[in-house]
């Protein structure tokens, strides 16, 4: 089990303050559900962030708690602006879910990285 103090309430997380703005991002994307956001440490000369605008801890909780219409619609944006950021239409889409797998941010988020040769399996 991890620490509760990882685990913040939506008013101390990071992510949720980005969705309420109240802390400053390069914003790609807005929707009324979802924001788009550049990564504060780019793994890959593209890489975006795309996370749900109400705060769940991970994909398994955000499933649970918003439906898989939502998680599908997540997906579909991440896809949209990982297309739009790849002149070869080539990019990668990969959640961390739980510390284990290097999960620091404890608000659900997809990474879309382009723009580079990725390597396989990733560390
Ligand atoms: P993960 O390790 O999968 O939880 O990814 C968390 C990501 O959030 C990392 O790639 C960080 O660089 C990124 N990150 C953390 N804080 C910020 C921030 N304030 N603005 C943009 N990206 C952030
Ligand atoms: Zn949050």
């Amino acid at each position: 089990m991890r620490d509760s103090a990882n685990t913040p309430a939506s008013a101390e997380c990071v992510f949720c303050k980005i969705a309420r703005k109240e802390i400053p991002v390069r914003e790609i994307e807005r929707t009324e559900d979802a924001v788009v956001f550049a990564d504060l440490d780019p793994k890959a000369p593209c890489h975006l962030l795309v996370i749900p605008a109400r705060h769940a801890e991970n994909l398994g909780a955000f499933a649970a708690e918003a439906g898989e219409r939502a998680v599908g619609a997540l997906f579909a944006l991440a896809s949209k602006v990982g297309r739009e950021a790849s002149e070869a239409g080539a990019y990668r889409i990969v959640v961390n879910e739980g510390a284990e797998a290097g999960q620091t941010v404890f608000h659900l988020h997809l990474h879309v990285l382009a723009g580079r040769r990725m390597g396989w399996p990733p560390g």
